[in-house]
């Protein structure tokens, strides 16, 4: 292959990478819009498949709560503990045993603010999300 064709070739990879990009963040940033209609089904997936990155608020907040040695740091951000794959705090029910306390991720999960702009994270583990893309589909 000659300079040009790869020259080519590498704009045209770039320019789908950045339309498909593009194409999720829109989907997410549609999908925020219909927050009012998320429920959320309990399943505690996003307490099993996720780590929970801790702010100084959080922490501050959980060590007031009573909480201690819960949390450990990896490459400078601080998360919470994990047993077997699951949040330490994440009850043989299947419950947070530290609601009125817990992260902010997890009260917003699966939405966020990306440059700004409400976003909702594609989580395929949460059937909340999934209902939410049916929605979506069906108002279309
Ligand atoms: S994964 Fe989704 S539906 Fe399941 S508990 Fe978390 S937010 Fe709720
Ligand atoms: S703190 Fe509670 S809500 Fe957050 S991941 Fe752990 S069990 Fe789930």
């Amino acid at each position: 292959m000659d300079a040009p064709s790869v020259v080519l070739a590498f704009a045209i990879i770039t320019l789908l990478f950045s339309a498909g990009v593009l194409s999720v963040f829109i989907q997410g940033a549609r999908l925020a819009r219909k927050k009012n209609t998320f429920s959320c089904e309990q399943c505690g997936n996003c307490c099993r498949l996720r780590t929970i990155q801790l702010s100084k608020d959080d922490i501050t907040r959980m060590e007031k709560g009573g909480l201690q040695n819960f949390y450990e740091t990896a490459g400078g951000e601080a998360r919470i503990k994990r047993i077997k794959g699951r949040c330490v705090f994440l009850d043989a029910g299947g419950s947070c045993s530290v609601y009125d306390i817990r992260p902010e991720v997890c009260r917003r999960f699966p939405f966020f603010t990306l440059f700004g702009i409400p976003y909702c994270r594609h989580a395929s583990f949460c059937p909340g999300v999934e209902n939410l893309q049916k929605c979506l589909k069906k108002a279309q």
